[in-house]
């Protein structure tokens, strides 16, 4: 059985660091439970504690999200080469593809 104790205390770390700037007559909104195996986390959160979570979950950006392939939208990779066409996406795309044809064209000649 797999554990994640690290959400959970990620979790505490995140409340106690919002907490403090909470106006005293703060009252909790929302409640978040989290659950690993035998460990268990359960959070009451005020209305600035929500706003927080909710902004944090909306900016995260996973680091395997290279972005979409400029040429068929499909998924890039970490090596910014398209996982459905292999187009070479960004700048670093541009030069090689750039490189190519003058490699291309002098071959040509
Ligand atoms: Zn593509």
């Amino acid at each position: 059985m797999t554990s994640h104790p690290d959400a959970i205390e990620a979790m505490e770390r995140f409340v106690a660091r919002i907490a403090r700037f909470d106006p005293p007559d703060s009252s909790p909104v929302l409640s978040v439970e989290l659950r690993s195996g035998r460990l268990r986390g359960r959070f009451e959160l005020t209305e600035r504690t929500a706003a927080a979570l909710v902004q944090a979950l909306a900016t995260w950006s996973d680091p395997d999200d290279a972005g979409q392939c400029d040429h068929c939208g499909g998924r890039i990779g970490p090596d910014l080469g398209c996982r459905d066409c292999g187009h070479l996406n960004g700048i670093f795309g541009a030069t090689v593809a750039h490189h190519a044809a003058r490699v291309a064209a002098r071959t040509e000649d």
